[in-house]
């Protein structure tokens, strides 16, 4: 019976200490860029592992990579559990290579079963963007979303094209990068919850609903650069403080909201001298949230206020949408089967959001996707504390394995 099929938890534990040592920053978190010696490293660990289930293992021109149960049909329909391998420069050790791990762990709990769907562990190609500054760069070509322009468009720090990277592939190899979502039947990911929902509320397991949407823009405020000693303080056009007073109106505008998110992670004064009043002030900044019109209001409002604080100041203020991208609801059937698997094994559990993306996203546009969360210590992640406790570790594998089974009716 599906239920019955324990994972082999000491296993997992094991093959996330091995592939942890894959780092180019040993001591100091774990380095591990798509493409780069440690990736490959990684990959050559998790291949002789499924190899020596039987697998089949198929690699794609991104670098995506398929492992086939070797009991998979041409006929059937394909459940896929997947996640990644890389990570940011310093990040943990769970991130993206725990969904892998957990998911090779259900391939070998499964491995003499028969399964009425194909099942197969995917490893999504530069899902962190640490290469080449664009997240779910993999998944994308996958869905679509990106094709043959953004292989030249897609540089990394030395300026060498993705295309370089991957060998210039053939419009037939790149083709064959996409898939049949008429296909797939489901595809799951497993992953730490990077954040501290699950650790306050002291539940080992989270089920995702949905995943916020962003919308990001760059603001560029233009004052008047003179001396600093010799400009007094009512006659100056700063543009560093008019920008540190819209900063702190927008971080007061969202922080009472309890869901919604505001960042600036980026700024640059110019010129950047420590005895010259700032002539320029350029930032970031991003509001997220799983609703995209609480988003549209938040970014209306704090446009409105930016606009408002720089003719107060009499700065000039330009404001560019960079980038933006819609909250995804993940498969509410996927939702219910999960729920009933978690209160059957009486696993306490909660139905959340994910704040950060994953390529579940992009695949959930495509294909029925559901998404487990577990508890981060600390609500730790993208850094080298990144920890979760041993046995949520193993629960959370186990889930998924019950949730695979049921999927593949394995018996
Ligand atoms: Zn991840």
């Amino acid at each position: 019976m599906a239920q019955l099929m324990k994972i082999d938890g000491k296993r997992l534990l094991q093959d996330l200490l091995v592939l942890r040592d894959f780092t180019d920053t040993p001591g100091s978190g774990v380095t591990r860029f798509s493409y780069g010696t440690q990736d490959k490293k990684a990959r050559e660990y998790l291949f002789e592992q499924a190899k020596a289930l039987g697998c089949r293992i198929e690699t794609d021109a991104l670098k995506n990579v398929r492992i086939h149960m070797p009991q998979n049909k041409p006929e059937c329909k394909r459940v896929v559990i997947g996640s990644h391998v890389d990570t940011v420069r310093n990040g943990g050790w769970l991130d993206g290579i725990y969904g892998v791990t957990g998911g090779l762990a259900v391939l070998r709990a499964l491995k003499d079963c028969q399964l009425n769907r194909n099942l197969e562990l995917v490893i999504f190609a530069e899902e962190e963007g640490s290469n080449f500054g664009s997240t779910m760069t993999g998944s994308k070509f996958i869905t679509g979303s990106y094709g043959d322009p953004d292989l030249d468009k897609l540089k990394n720090d030395q300026d060498i094209s993705l295309r370089t990277i991957l060998g210039d592939p053939s419009p037939a190899d790149l083709e064959a990068v996409r898939w049949d979502f008429a296909q797939i039947e489901a595809m799951l990911e497993l992953h730490i919850e990077q954040g501290p929902v699950l650790e306050r509320k002291g539940l080992p397991l989270g089920i995702v609903e949905a995943i916020f949407g962003m919308q990001v823009i760059e603001v560029e405020i233009k004052g008047v650069g003179n001396h600093a000693g010799a400009t007094p303080m009512v006659d100056r056009k700063d543009a560093l403080c008019a920008a540190a007073q819209c900063i702190l109106a927008a971080e007061d505008m969202v922080r009472p909201d309890g869901i919604s998110v505001v960042t600036v992670g980026r700024i640059h004064a110019e010129p950047d001298c420590s005895n010259v009043i700032p002539e320029k002030a350029r930032f970031t900044l991003e509001v997220r949230d799983r609703d995209n019109k609480k988003i549209q209001t938040y970014m209306d409002r704090i446009t409105a206020a930016f606009k408002e604080i720089c003719s107060q100041r009499g700065v000039d203020c330009q404001i560019t949408r960079t980038s933006s991208s819609k909250p995804l609801s993940l498969d509410t059937g996927l939702i219910e089967t999960m729920k009933g698997l978690a209160e059957k094994k009486r696993i306490p559990h909660q139905v959340m959001d994910s704040g950060a993306v994953h390529d579940a996203c992009m695949i959930a546009n495509h294909a029925r996707t559901g998404m487990i969360f577990v508890p981060s210590i600390g609500g730790r992640s993208h850094v080298p504390e990144e920890d979760t406790k041993k046995e949520d570790l193993i629960l959370g594998a186990q889930f998924l394995l019950d949730l695979a089974s049921d999927l593949t009716g394995a018996k």
